[in-house]
């Protein structure tokens, strides 16, 4: 399983229980309380969590293991000496019956992949090996991008709008501008994000990482498109939109041929926070020209103090999400794309600085 290689196994006993290795060491076993086709009668949960049963709820687990709940993806779960027992339930963990598996595994729910995602359907055999050909060992990666645009294509998996497209990604690796070019994909099914990456230096690496270990990799800036894309490329790129310039909770700017895209945030209340999309006219662009960053940031408080969710608004009839001009929902769907990368990195900043402040 993925490159750098790792040798995932599963053994299937009649009893219901299931032991999953990674390279030879046990990482998982799952208690089946329903019938699988390889254990047609599942564990009796009984036998191995006294106090439990087949039927239990969660309230049920967390007395026989003597530990509160937490939560991590699809899961319920305990931390128990360094392991995690987790629960799989389909339907409500507060009514008894909806129990599926029990499991202990190594790896925190939510926190890291589990082992038996290696055997997702979806995501798992999507890695195509070049095994030796022409003297190659490992991705094979035309074949591997191929296989991915393909499941991405039929929506089993989700395409990261943050890295670099699947369809750049060997355009910008053959330009050697960047040091290394990755492309996520998020698995429909196990949750689980694919990143193939491509170096300038060194062979590819294609890994299965949680979605938010996936978000921490580090990303380097795309260069301009006209450095590496050829010219259906550039062409495609020339009717996209491109992020500008955004202030940190207040305001994000894109330019398109159309013009100038303007998105600032306003608070209805001390609860209640949105946003409102326009493109800027003549005056605002002088204004932005002359005033630069300053100058939008005054424009984006003159919006909140408009209440712009009110009918009184001027900047509220402008927005993009109400105006029923043609081609308004594509433009506001070119702008989420153009400042995507530059929200989660905004976001980033402010959850360390949330980090870092001091409690209270
Ligand atoms: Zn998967």
């Amino acid at each position: 399983v993925g490159e750098p290689a790792h040798t995932a196994r599963r053994l299937r006993f009649a009893s219901g229980a299931e032991v999953f290795l990674r390279d030879a060491t046990v990482a998982s076993v799952i208690l089946h309380t329903r019938p699988t086709p390889f254990a047609p009668r599942g564990v009796d949960l009984r036998a191995w969590l006294p106090g439990t049963s087949d039927d239990a709820t969660l309230d049920e687990i967390a007395k026989g293991v003597h530990a509160r709940p937490r939560f991590g993806g699809p899961y319920a779960y305990f931390a128990r000496e360094e392991r995690f027992v987790r629960c799989r339930f389909e339907g409500r963990w507060s009514e008894p019956g909806h129990l599926v598996e029990l499991a202990v595994t190594l790896a925190e729910p939510g926190r890291a992949c589990q082992p038996d995602d290696d055997f997702c359907g979806t995501c798992g055999d999507l890695l195509v090996r070049a095994d030796g050909v022409d003297g190659v060992d490992g991705v094979d990666v035309d074949a591997t991008v191929d296989a991915l645009t393909a499941a991405r294509d039929a929506q089993l998996l989700r395409e990261g709008r943050s890295v670099v497209p699947l369809a750049d990604l060997r355009l910008l690796h053959s330009s050697g501008l960047m040091e290394r070019v990755e492309s996520h994909l998020e698995c429909t099914s196990c949750r689980r994000t694919t990143c193939l990456t491509l170096y300038r230096d060194a062979p590819p690496t294609c890994v299965h990482l949680t979605f938010d270990a996936a978000m921490r990799r580090p990303l380097e800036a795309i260069p301009p498109v006209e450095q590496w894309g050829d010219a259906a490329r550039i062409a495609a790129a020339a009717d996209a939109m491109r992020y500008v310039d955004h202030h940190p909770g207040s305001w994000f700017l894109a330019e398109h041929e159309s013009g100038w895209y303007l998105q600032s945030r306003y608070s209805r209340g001390p609860m209640v926070d949105g946003s409102c999309l326009i493109r800027l006219e003549a005056s605002e662009v002088e204004g932005y020209r002359t005033g630069g960053r300053e100058y939008l940031t005054l424009l984006a408080r003159q919006i909140d103090e408009s209440r712009p969710w009110t009918d009184e608004s001027p900047f509220g009839r402008r927005h993009l999400a109400l105006a029923d001009e043609p081609g308004a929902a594509s433009l506001r769907a070119r702008f989420e794309e153009a400042i995507a990368n530059h929200r989660w990195i905004a976001q980033q900043r402010q959850a360390q600085h949330r980090r870092l402040a001091p409690p209270g």
